[in-house]
């Protein structure tokens, strides 16, 4: 099998186990995988738990279609993230529920939405910026993704989902994963007394696990 065809393969893989976990739910949500000349991106209007690994769109470095059924109105997203992180290969934009949730949520600081609740929220999302909402497909909501990519793997776009990066699709999955975790985590906890991982013990997960 060709490494193309072995990554069409694994997004529609990963996309099937995301929304049988109730990750994606409809045609919401979409998967984009880094390939030479440019990136596969989940069709417009596609199932996660239903993609047909042969009819992935295919976008060239500029984000022009290459082949493939018409793509995510959200890709121009994906195509900003590729541009801002020479070393990500894989991205994940979800509508998952606690994520959502707290995307909605008006009193959270808008520069990192979530404390760290566990060392794996440290290492796999970090700070975790949110942007102000956009209508999906903006190209503005593009540039927005863009100008922050660079600094972080993952972002949260007001009343809509996240958008995580990850050096492999693999690691993009997982930490989309880890990311709806933490927000259950820290919905649950809601109004209890809480112990975050101080400053401290973040900046120490952070050293040891580099992104
Ligand atoms: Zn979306």
């Amino acid at each position: 099998m060709s490494d193309e065809a072995h990554v069409r393969e694994e997004i529609a893989d990963f996309g099937r186990m995301l929304y049988q976990r109730g990750l994606a739910h409809g045609s919401s949500g979409n998967l984009s995988a880094r390939v030479p000349g440019g990136f596969l991106v989940t069709p417009t209007n596609s199932c996660l738990g239903r993609l047909d690994p042969a009819r992935l769109s295919k976008l060239d470095q500029q984000g022009r279609v290459v082949s493939g059924d018409p793509p995510s109105k959200e890709s121009l997203l994906h195509l900003a993230v590729y541009r801002a992180r020479a070393n990500s290969a894989g991205i994940v934009h979800l509508h998952c529920t606690h994520c959502v949730a707290l995307s909605c949520r008006a009193d959270l600081p808008a520069d990192d939405v979530l404390p760290p609740v566990t060392a794996y929220h440290v290492m796999r999302i970090g700070q975790l910026p949110q942007l102000p909402f956009y209508r999906p497909g903006d190209p503005a909501l593009a540039a927005a993704v863009g100008a922050l990519a660079s600094t972080h793997r993952a972002m949260l776009l007001a009343n809509h989902g996240p958008v995580v990066a990850g050096r492999t699709m693999a690691e993009a999955v997982y930490s989309a994963e880890e990311l709806e975790e933490s927000a259950k985590i820290f919905l649950l906890l809601e109004g209890r007394p809480t112990r975050y991982l101080t400053q401290v013990q973040a900046a120490e997960v952070s050293a040891a696990f580099p992104s």
